[in-house]
């Protein structure tokens, strides 16, 4: 079972269909019983949809909250 701290090392590899087959089923394992991560995930998900849709456009709230995503991933 991953802790949430391995799990958000894992998020952006994993939104971006990184992961091998089974350390994907283990964040998936871990995103159906914890739902702070699946919060996190989601809100990944958002940011880098968001940012991928608009890839010219800076929007200033965007990149905070993009930082702040990456600040809490680098977090131990
Ligand atoms: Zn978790």
């Amino acid at each position: 079972m991953l802790s949430c701290k391995e799990l958000v090392a894992h998020s952006s590899d994993f939104l971006d269909g990184q992961l091998s087959l089974r350390e994907r089923l283990s964040v998936r394992a871990h995103l159906a019983m914890c739902r702070h991560c699946r919060r996190f995930i989601r809100q990944m998900k958002v940011t880098q949809g968001v940012l991928r849709a608009l890839p010219e456009t800076a929007i200033p709230e965007l990149e905070a909250l993009a930082e702040r995503l990456a600040q809490q991933r680098r977090k131990p």
